[in-house]
């Protein structure tokens, strides 16, 4: 088969064997050529591993820790006319190069939401690992089927209490248009915090805590988004932001539960970046396009293996996580240096179609939006016939 993009909105239909492989294999020599990471943890679980944040949690632990990972994921193997997802390859790839590396990993592809998932889990960790040191949760889902009542949740990224109008990009057509989202209601605000909020989390942790198989001082980290004011209202003060609210509540909680073992939860606030995730919210991608325009003339640009990176380099693993007054590490603490915000301030309110090319970093944005599907990669040659089957070894 010979592998396209296919775009459809703000996804990508197709995604690239090898040049999945390229991606990860990109992010791995960044964070060996930065050098081992000191007194890391050496096995860890990551929830949501194979896209995004997640699998540049597992290679910064891999590769930089030296750690034995379990994954966690909901992906799709490829089918007769279809290919893979790119998560699907990008385990594939992660697995064969950390077994290369005689390091342990082992992936789950499923619902993490399940409570069969969590012992399923339970079960490796038992066999293979004894006891974790680090459980890294960054799941992004629009939907959670809850384990114990059975009902179907839906999130959306809708505003609060009033209407939000605001500049918008259409990704596809490159104009900038306008958007108007009318505010989520109770019940759209309370599903969105079950879908996204730290229920799940907690549930997790509880799981594994009572299985036994948290290691003493066990370190904890979910991902959260707080951004500037220009889209406080869809994201920070919006349903997404009620719900990343509660996963604050769920890492105070935890922090407690974990107190008996030494333990510590975290939230990390990372940066605004492209992923499958991001792409799906309104106004965000104009504002990531400007952003990464802004950054890497200032050369802090990061992807999300330089954060990741950083989050287990600088924050976890050197006892310097510098949290915030709310005790919240902030690796978003470089997009949101008042320089970067004030030139984002002033080019949001200047910019339209005609100047778009100009002021923000589109093609920036595209390329990275390609990346995480395989596509652009340097060295993979698009042109040649591909096998979509691609097996991820542990797995079957
Ligand atoms: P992503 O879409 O790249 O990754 C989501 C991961 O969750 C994938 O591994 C996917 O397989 C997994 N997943 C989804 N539903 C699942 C299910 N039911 N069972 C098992 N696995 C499932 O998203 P991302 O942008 O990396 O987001 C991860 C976290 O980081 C989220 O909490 C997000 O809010 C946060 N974050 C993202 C940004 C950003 O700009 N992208 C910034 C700050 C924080």
């Amino acid at each position: 088969m010979i592998v396209e993009p296919k775009i459809r909105g703000f996804i990508c239909t197709t995604a690239h064997p090898e040049g999945c492989a390229a991606h990860v294999a990109s992010q791995i020599a960044l964070v060996k050529g930065r050098g081992p990471i000191a007194s890391g943890p050496k096995k860890v679980l990551v929830v949501g591993s194979s896209t995004g944040y997640g699998l540049s949690s597992r290679i910064a632990a891999a590769f930089g820790c030296g750690a034995a990972t379990i994954g966690v994921f909901f992906e799709k193997p490829a089918e007769e006319k279809r290919t893979g997802t790119a998560g699907w390859y990008n385990s594939a790839a992660f697995e064969k190069e950390a077994t290369a590396a005689g390091l342990y990993a082992r992936s789950f592809n499923g619902d993490a939401f399940s409570n069969e998932m969590k012992r399923e889990v339970i079960e490796a960790i038992k066999a293979d690992l004894g006891q974790v040191d680090c459980v890294i949760y960054s799941l992004a889902s629009p939907r959670r089927v809850h384990p114990d009542s059975g009902e179907v949740l839906k999130s959306v990224l809708k505003p609060i209490g009033q209407t939000y109008t605001n500049k918008n990009l259409n990704t596809t057509t490159k104009v900038v248009d306008s958007v108007t989202i009318e505010p989520a209601n109770d019940d759209e605000i309370a599903q969105t915090t079950a879908v996204m909020g730290g229920e799940d989390w907690e549930m997790w942790i509880k799981a594994l805590h009572e299985a036994g198989v948290l290691s003493p001082g066990v370190t904890t980290v979910a991902y959260s988004y707080i951004g500037p004011e220009v889209t406080w209202p869809i994201y920070k003060n919006g349903t997404i932001g009620r719900a990343k609210e509660d996963l604050e509540r769920a890492q105070r909680a935890l922090d407690e539960a974990l107190a008996p073992l030494g333990g510590k939860a975290w939230v990390s606030v990372n940066k605004a970046l492209v992923t499958q995730a991001s792409s799906a919210i309104p106004v965000v991608p104009l504002y990531i396009s400007l952003l990464y325009k802004i950054m890497k003339a200032k050369g802090s640009h990061e992807d999300t293996i330089e954060q990741m990176d950083r989050l287990f380099r600088d924050r976890l693993c050197n006892g310097q996580p510098q949290p915030d007054e709310a005790g919240r590490i902030r690796l978003d603490d470089w997009e949101m240096t008042p320089e970067v915000q004030s030139e984002i301030d002033e080019l949001w309110a200047k910019v339209d179609t005609e100047n778009l090319l100009s002021l923000a970093d589109v093609e920036g944005y595209e390329t990275s939006f390609l990346r995480l599907f395989g596509f652009g990669l340097a060295g993979v040659d698009y042109a040649a016939e591909t096998d979509p089957n691609v097996r991820v070894p542990s797995l079957g």
